[in-house]
């Protein structure tokens, strides 16, 4: 009908606000939106969204995209690199045509070239977000039809009614025409950030004080309510904020302090050298401009310019794989956050077990029962089933599991549903006020009025909570008096179920006269088993945690045997030490330095304890040290998940706990953390070997102008080859290592301590001790083979036009090259050996060595490339010269490796990156 009706209304239909939605009648204002509590029609929606369009904000201006690229030449490095250009270009200015032009393009274009290269790295890593993002769009409730349909938040109109509740993100602006202790949180739009209670009256003229008002972007803290959408997309409160820009967080995360602390001390050794050897080539030499042409190299051959879109290119690697196994990072540089994790803390319902709950057994009339025979008890089952039906917020769905909700909520549903007709039952006990269940009451309340024309309150909750409120009891014979033995019986009997690793709750009824919450004088009826089987995978990845030194801690508001049950059928006190529990109530009085002593057991369970002390829990592991995991679903899990170095939410969570993450669970698996901390591990250990690699080149890049200065040898390596060597053949091989995966033992190992650093002392002793010497080594006797072939004696200068030279620092450059080839081979693990690597399961490696062998091809027998590099063609069997050191590399690296895994103390101490 509504739909008909709206076509002639159109144009009182406005899309634009008047103001005085927050303070017309409610009835009012329906008729105005052409709407009704029961909603608007799916056909008058479609017709409004195509009027109107969808509910998305448009974003605000974004940073300026040339500012953001410029941002790129901020660093060291580039500053480096484009002083050396600039010293290039005044050294052509003074002496032309000593092919110092060359240099001061090639510097300039690398620093462009790496600009471009890195920005667009974040470019396509932000759209990757982005997607991810989108893979998690905002789903709210809305009455369509005259039912309650879940939809995209986008596809919203006004004049929709919606249902929100607890842990959501209100949709669009909205006019309240029902609440159940609705509290929002309105920081977003005012800055203010305790929790508001909302109402259906009107109480303030500005709206955006008004309590009968919610507000898009806004969070539902606790309560639900449902209300109609009075603006959608940029025609709300917070779309008319102008300031709307793409935050970015200023915080650093441990791997941008990395990579800034490694620019520094590198750029420190860049510039000192290239100081010393200016001075020391001018005192001996007394040529002014010849030294600055060295300083310049020194200075070139120093900067590993592929490190930033290395760096990059790893993260974004390592985050899509990621996505492919459900996990979503927010953030780029979270993936490396996650590979430091020393400790998870993770919820036991949902992430450990399969959140499939189900009723198992029952405690009614004084016995203890399996579900089934419920049908046995007379009046007790009937009350138990109402109670279950009533006392509840779940959907009955057709899909597995049969319903949508809360899980409990769920399986006591479903149970009701399998005894009697849940339609009837609502019709006939229609719901007066409702009071939620709240983690930290642990119960939930419900008063509906009987066919009777009377009131009966329901609870179900956590049993202590509802023993606490009852004074009777529920029996075959009529009601009793509830005496402290019937309490001892039944705390027993719960006990029982929950050792079996059961979630038990209890049920009780009372009547009652008015809708407030009640809190005493129930009737206690009986209490329910419920059983939520273990996820399948979770035991191994618990022995894979504690194969990697990562301490699993799990966290519930269940009772410590039903959580202990379960612990020990995950595996959780495999680790030989038996579990540590701490209720919430022993957390509540702890100081900080007894709870710092039980925290340094290894298993760990917090049973009873509410999502607010998660905080402290966090809190407590960090305070000792610790980089600490923790997942959650709630909205009361958001400053435990914001506090923690890793938050990560549930993809099934609040949107609350969503926005606190740095990581989103799409199947909520306690197993994906694990793979994700393995992919955060192996990051790191690439961006090392990257490192490693790169420095490598260093030395033989160096040692040709200390060999110049103190020999007096004609020098063997141009700064024009230097520049072939860093930003044409080392690159893809570098790049390459970004892509390996990890090694066998990445989670064998504890997990990195805070204060390891990117660049050890072990593994400069490697690349600058070992490795670099080596090639080095190779590269002048390949130098002095050419010119003592050619018949030069030591002390015969050679002019840079000679072909002889030409030869000579081909062969030195050819020597570096094939050395490299070595090196990335070797460079692609750290620990294990890398003699069976397969080559092709990483194909960059295969063709970052063919594109080196193709460059070396050109600069040794292309004219053209004689040309610029001032080389020529060599005889290969000078060149050969190199394989045996090029070996050796591989050799003695391996035997590095093996030293280590050997755990051989004096090797690791100083061989061990
Ligand atoms: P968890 O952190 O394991 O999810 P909760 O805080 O959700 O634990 O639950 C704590 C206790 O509250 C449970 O052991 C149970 O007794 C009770 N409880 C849980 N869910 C509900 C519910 N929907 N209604 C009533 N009581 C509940
Ligand atoms: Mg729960």
């Amino acid at each position: 009908m509504q739909g008909i009706k709206a076509g002639e209304n159109l144009s009182s239909i406005d899309e634009s606000l008047s103001g005085d939605e927050h303070t017309v009648s409610i009835e009012d204002l329906l008729e105005r939106l052409d709407t009704s509590e029961s909603g608007l029609t799916q056909a008058e929606a479609d017709r409004r969204m195509d009027e109107f369009g969808p509910n998305i904000l448009e974003k605000g201006r974004k940073e300026n995209q040339i500012i953001r690229f410029l941002k790129h030449f901020k660093n060291l490095f580039s500053v480096l690199l484009l002083i050396g250009s600039a010293l290039s270009f005044i050294a052509e200015w003074l002496n032309p045509g000593q092919g110092n032009i060359y240099i001061a393009g090639a510097l300039f274009g690398v620093v462009i070239i790496n600009a471009i290269f890195t920005f667009f790295q974040e470019y396509k890593a932000e759209k990757i977000m982005e997607n991810f993002q989108q893979l998690l769009p905002p789903h709210t409730r809305v009455i369509r039809d005259g039912n309650v349909k879940d939809e995209l938040a986008s596809d919203l109109v006004v004049g929709d009614i919606i249902v929100i509740e607890e842990g959501d993100l209100v949709p669009a602006d909205a006019r309240l025409v029902e609440v159940n202790s609705l509290k929002v949180d309105n920081s977003s739009l005012t800055g203010e950030s305790e929790p508001q209670l909302r109402s259906l009256k009107c109480t303030h003229q500005n709206i955006l004080e008004c309590r009968n008002m919610v507000f898009s972007g806004t969070l539902v803290r606790t309560g639900n309510g449902k209300a109609v959408v009075i603006g959608t997309g940029n025609n709300t409160q917070i779309g008319s904020l102008a300031t709307l820009t793409g935050e970015t967080s200023t915080v650093d995360t441990p791997i941008k302090k990395e990579i800034k602390k490694f620019i520094e001390i590198i750029s420190i050794i860049a510039i000192s050298l290239g100081i010393i050897f200016f001075i020391a080539g001018y005192m001996i030499q007394e040529i002014f401009l010849a030294s600055l042409i060295f300083a310049i190299g020194i200075i070139v051959a120093n900067v590993p310019e592929g490190l930033l879109p290395t760096v990059t290119l790893s993260l974004t690697l390592a985050s899509k794989r990621m996505a492919k196994r459900n996990a979503l990072i927010k953030h780029l540089e979270s993936v490396e956050t996650l590979g430091s994790t020393t400790v998870i803390c993770t919820d036991k319902t949902g992430t450990l077990t399969q959140n499939k709950m189900k009723v198992y057994s029952l405690y009614l009339n004084r016995k203890l029962m399996d579900a089934e025979q419920i049908t046995d008890e007379g009046e007790a089952g009937d009350i138990f089933i109402r109670i279950s039906g009533l006392c509840n917020n779940a959907d009955l769905i057709d899909s597995d599991p049969g319903y949508s909700g809360d899980p409990t909520d769920g399986a006591l549903l479903v149970f009701a549903d399998d005894h009697t007709d849940l339609v009837d039952l609502h019709e006939h006990y229609p719901r007066l006020q409702e009071y939620p269940f709240d983690s930290l009451t642990k119960r939930m309340q419900a008063i509906c009025s009987t066919p009777d024309g009377n009131k009966e309150a329901y609870v179900k909750g956590a049993p202590e909570v509802i023993l606490d409120m009852c004074s009777q009891v529920h029996t075959e014979d009529g009601l009793d008096t509830l005496e402290d033995t019937d309490r001892k019986e039944i705390l027993k009997k719960e006990l029982e179920m929950a050792e079996k690793g059961e979630r038990v709750i209890g049920l009780a009824y009372r009547p009652v006269e008015g809708t407030d919450e009640y809190v005493d004088d129930f009737i206690f009826l009986g209490l329910a088993g419920l059983q939520d089987p273990p996820r399948v995978e979770v035991k191994e990845s618990i022995a894979k945690c504690h194969e990697a030194g990562i301490k699993v801690v799990m966290i519930t508001g269940d009772h410590p045997v039903t959580a202990g049950a379960i612990a020990k059928s995950v595996g959780l006190n495999d680790s030989g030490e038996d579990i540590e529990f701490i209720t919430g109530e022993e957390l509540k009085q702890l100081s900080t330095e007894e709870l710092a002593e039980r925290l340094k057991s290894k298993s760990i369970v917090f049973a009873r304890t509410s999502p607010l002390q998660k905080l402290k829990i966090v809190q407590a592991f960090q305070a000792s040290g610790e980089v600490v995991t923790m997942t959650g679903d709630g909205v009361n899990d958001a400053p435990a998940i914001k506090h923690a170095d890793m938050g990560v939410a549930m993809g099934n969570g609040t949107n609350v706990a969503q926005e606190a993450a740095d990581m989103v669970l799409l199947d909520d698996n306690f197993a994906t953390i694990v793979n994700a901390v393995e992919e955060g591990r192996t990051v790191f250990d690439n961006i090392k070997k990257f490192i490693s690699y790169i420095l490598t080149s260093n030395i033989p890049e160096i040692l040709p102008f200390i060999a110049f200065i103190l020999l007096g040898i004609p020098l063997p390596l141009t700064v024009l080859l230097i520049l072939a060597i860093d930003l044409g053949t080392d690159i893809v091989p570098a790049l390459a290592l970004a892509r390996e995966r990890g090694e066998e033992d990445v989670m064998k190992k504890p997990p990195r301590s805070k204060d390891e650093r990117l660049l050890t002392s072990q593994l400069l002793i490697t690349s600058y001790g070992i490795k670099g010497p080596l090639e080095a080594a190779a590269g002048f006797a390949c130098y002095f083979a050419v010119l003592y072939g050619g018949g030069w004696t030591w002390g015969d200068t050679l002019s840079s036009g000679d072909i002889l030279y030409s030869q000579a620092i081909t062969a030195y450059f050819a020597a570096i090259i094939i050395c490299q080839i070595a090196n990335v081979l070797t460079s692609r693990t750290r620990r294990q050996s890398s003699i069976n690597r397969d080559l092709f399961k990483n194909s960059w490696i295969f063709y970052g060595i063919v594109l080196e062998l193709i460059i070396l091809a050109a600069i040794i027998w292309l004219p053209q490339a004689n040309l610029v590099f001032n080389t020529a063609p060599v005889d290969l069997k000078y060149i050969v010269l190199a394989v045996p050191f090029a070996l050796t590399i591989m050799f003695i690296d391996e035997i590095r490796k093996f030293l280590v895994r050997k755990d051989v103390s004096y090797v690791r101490g100083i061989l061990d990156w």
